[in-house]
């Protein structure tokens, strides 16, 4: 007879705890954005992947009441029951003209929208392909769609190419996320999407972090780099600061997502109000480019400070920031001590991140202030000076 389940759960919780890996959440009092009440304290945060400033925005949380007042709170209903109000229909045309694809459609979240997705389109005696470093939605995605899940380098187009040598019986499906979303850094969109199309295989961006944030007009990574991917799936609770997923692409393949998802299906739509509040954050988006370049700006302070105090930074071009500490005791330990220090800084750890790349993960908003990147680079210059060097 093996050990009880509760015995065998409280040895693994004890033996998280010695690791430094056991997860702890801190109760915040206030909505998000820089300055908050977090554990009964005033802090600064950069924690959010709030980029533009607009999860508690005026117009965008007076779209989500107004909204309530004309949908009720909730859906109450799946979409392909009685659920799918006008204004997720609008949602979804307003967004699709946006990023410039013939149809979308939204799930409850990303995490369902990817699961969706991957299972919807592929099977056993299929193959999907995919970056090394993807977020974990997307890994759990190809495992529940039974199709051969393989991984290639992270950022390697070239690694890529290598598995696609042998000719297989299945389709193929090539993903990647247009931002890595614990490095900051940008998929090599042209050179996965030369290889895809020379394969006739279509290539999915998850741009969770990038939509809104990067390109000429806020559209991602796509934009940035000159690629428009057969599919693009974008958060609603990053940039648009609401919450829902939407995945665009060809008529084809967004109907057969709506037949076939089961994460589509079997779920109760998003409430009504939520998706009023993002066609507002959407047109934020488009009309204040200032938000996109005030981010990136700050960003840049950062990075120009960071390097002067040299913090061993990931190089990463967007608001997500990593500060490399390797071990989970020295991540835990400068997070703790920033704590202290007023600053909410959260430590990422395996299994997030593989084993010896923990790491602070520093995220920008355009809600924060110069002065607000200038108080983070002290309260870092501090804690790196006390906690860094030892241990590390
Ligand atoms: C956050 C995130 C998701 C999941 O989106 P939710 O709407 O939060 O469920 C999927 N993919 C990536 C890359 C993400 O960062």
């Amino acid at each position: 007879m093996p050990e009880p389940l509760e015995e065998s759960l409280h040895s693994w919780l004890r033996q998280r705890r010695s690791e430094h890996l056991l997860r702890v959440r801190r109760v915040s009092d206030s909505p998000q954005q820089p300055v908050m009440r977090i554990d009964g304290r005033r802090v600064l945060a950069f924690c959010s992947n709030d980029y533009l400033g607009l999860a508690n925005h005026p117009l965008v949380v007076e779209a989500v009441a107004d909204g309530a007042r004309k949908w009720g709170a909730g859906s109450g209903a799946s979409h392909l029951i009685n659920g799918h109000a006008r204004a997720h229909q609008q949602l979804e045309e307003e967004f699709a003209a946006f990023v410039g694809h013939p149809r979308a459609l939204l799930f409850s979240s990303g995490y369902l929208a990817n699961l969706g997705m991957l299972s919807a389109l592929l099977s056993r005696g299929d193959e999907v392909l995919q970056d090394r470093l993807n977020h974990a939605s997307l890994l759990d995605a190809g495992l529940l769609s039974g199709a051969r899940l393989r991984r290639y380098l992270h950022g390697d187009p070239q690694s890529l190419r290598n598995k696609l040598g042998k000719p297989v019986s299945g389709h193929r499906l090539v993903v990647t996320d247009g931002v890595f979303s614990m490095d900051g850094d940008l998929a090599p969109l042209p050179g996965l999407n030369e290889i895809c199309q020379a394969h006739a295989i279509p290539l999915l961006v998850d741009d969770a972090h990038g939509f809104g944030v990067l390109g000429k007009t806020g559209a991602g990574t796509g934009e940035a780099l000159g690629v428009q991917p057969a599919m693009l799936m974008c958060t609603l609770g990053k940039a648009l600061g609401t919450a829902g997923a939407l995945v665009a692409g060809s008529e084809t393949l967004i109907e057969t997502l709506l037949q076939r998802a089961r994460s589509y299906t079997y779920t109760t739509a998003l409430p009504a109000a939520l998706a009023e509040g993002a066609r507002v954050a959407l047109r934020l988006l488009e009309t204040e480019a200032w938000r996109r370049e005030s981010v990136l700006a700050l960003t840049e302070r950062f990075k120009a400070g960071a390097r002067r105090l040299k913090l061993p930074l990931i190089a990463s071009p967007t608001p997500i920031q990593p500060l490399l500490a390797g071990s989970s005791e020295l991540a835990d330990r400068l997070s703790q001590a920033l704590a202290k220090a007023g600053v909410v800084v959260p430590a990422i750890r395996p299994p997030t991140v593989a084993s010896g790349s923990a790491r602070l993960r520093i995220t920008l908003s355009a809600a924060h202030t110069t002065g607000h990147v200038d108080s983070l680079l002290n309260a870092l210059a501090d804690v790196w000076e006390t906690e860094g060097q030892v241990g590390g």
